[in-house]
């Protein structure tokens, strides 16, 4: 067995957003949690995805990581390397995009490699290296308020520039205009300028499509999902991929539905006001400073949602709140600590009631999602249908459960409005 394409994601919920374009794309593919000990069922997958949560870690940990989900790819047989962060370059002037991308290289023994973070359907795309979210700036798109990673800087070259002590370069779209030849050439000129990372513009599909056809050779390439979902065809063509009608075909889901956020972000809060107009009396907000203080408040949460569970309603437990409320928290506990507080009540309010009968859960936030899969001790995930753009439903085996468990982990600024109730809609 060897697989076609190998990647390695920074957090859980951009691992899943890879796996649905992938699988969009036409292939089959599982996600697994970190490196597994034991090698998951892979009998008919192209795609393997490793999520990482090394996003906000320092970045020793996410070189040392990312680097071990590297050489099992590689003995997996991946004939390409796919290092996947936020179509928002989530980051900071120490990382971790940079560091892992330069050690990524070296132990690949490549000397260049691309950066593609745009996603176009979602509103993410990059022109002249700077990354817009729909039609503003990334520095004035809510990014910059992100409690992690805030995103101050729009200019690509230049944020990633304070990553690395190599040269970064930029292909502009009058390049890729001119075809994935041109595109290739362009790449060459600058790989002979000593040129190590290239950030690329792209602000539509034919863009990603571009980009594919001119890196499918590559042993690394970098971005976002878009252009996870270009790369397929480009396998496609070199008959590396076996045509299948249904690529993300999941098992009957089954009992009750639960939905988790830990998201601060723009989109999120639209979703949870959304949940709360339909359903008013659906919602419990967890607050960090209460959290700090005692059990109570944590406990309140859990008999909350157990009471609306029993009685087969909508429910949805956030802890997701305005900058101001988040600013606040963080000034009385520091950020770590409020982050931490928060995620560890959701991933236990997950870890309780998926044992008292929730088969399908919803959670808010990339950190969010990836504190509530490894606290179920989720080791992989078989990609399904899509619910959003980037959101697809997967599952999950649990030791001890007969029926697997359906998730939807989804990244907070991705999700139409109605996307805790429509979720649960479309699920089979
Ligand atoms: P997103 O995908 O929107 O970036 P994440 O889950 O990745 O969401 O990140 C949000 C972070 O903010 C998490 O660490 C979460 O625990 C933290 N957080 C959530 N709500 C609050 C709050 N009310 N106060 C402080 N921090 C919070």
């Amino acid at each position: 067995m060897t697989i076609v394409l190998g990647a390695i994601a920074d957090d859980f919920t951009g691992a899943t957003d890879l796996a649905n374009n992938l699988v969009r794309g036409g292939m089959r593919c599982v996600q697994v949690i970190g490196v597994p000990d034991s090698l998951p069922d892979l009998s008919d997958v192209d795609a393997v995805v490793v999520a990482l949560k090394s996003r906000s870690c320092a970045s020793e940990e996410a070189i040392a990581d990312s680097v071990a989900a590297l050489d099992w790819l590689r003995e997996l047989g991946a004939r390409q390397i796919f290092f996947k962060y936020c179509s928002t370059f989530d980051s900071t002037d120490q990382g971790n995009i940079g560091p892992v991308a330069d050690a990524l290289l070296d132990h690949l023994g490549a000397v260049q490699t691309i950066m593609v973070p745009a996603f176009p359907i979602n509103g993410r795309t990059v022109y002249q290296g700077h990354l817009f979210v729909g039609d503003r700036l990334l520095n004035d798109s809510g990014m910059q308020h992100h409690p992690l990673t805030p995103m101050t800087d729009a200019d690509l070259v230049r944020v990633l520039a304070r990553q690395t002590p190599h040269t970064v370069g930029l292909i502009n779209r009058a390049v890729l205009t001119q075809g994935p030849e041109a595109t290739r050439q362009r790449l060459a000129d600058l790989k002979a300028d000593e040129v190590r990372h290239v950030i690329c513009d792209s602000v539509d599909e034919s863009d990603l499509e571009t980009l594919a056809g001119a890196t499918v050779d590559l042993p690394l390439v970098t971005g976002g999902s878009g252009l996870g979902q270009a790369l397929p065809a480009q396998y496609r063509h070199k008959g590396w991929l076996a045509d299948i009608s249904k690529p993300g075909r999941l098992e009957p889901a089954s009992g009750s539905a639960l939905v988790l956020s830990g998201s601060c972000s723009r989109a999120t809060l639209a979703q949870v006001d959304d949940f709360l107009t339909r359903s008013p009396e659906g919602g419990f907000a967890i607050d960090p400073l209460a959290l700090s203080r005692d059990n109570t408040h944590w406990q309140d949460a859990h008999d909350f949602a157990l009471s609306r569970i029993e009685q087969n309603a909508p429910v949805l437990i956030y802890a997701s709140a305005d900058p101001e409320k988040v600013k606040t928290a963080q000034a009385k506990l520091g950020v770590a600590k409020a982050g931490h507080l928060v995620e560890q009540a959701l991933s236990q309010l997950a870890v309780s009631l998926v044992d008292k009968g929730v088969g399908r859960l919803l959670v808010a936030g990339g950190e969010t999602s990836g504190a509530v899969v490894s606290a179920l001790g989720i080791t992989a995930l078989r990609i399904g249908e899509q619910i959003d753009p980037g959101v697809p439903w997967t599952q999950a085996q649990l030791e001890g459960h007969a029926a697997p468990l359906s998730l939807a982990l989804k990244s907070g600024n991705f999700g139409g409005v109605d996307f805790f109730t429509r979720a649960f809609e479309v699920l089979p």
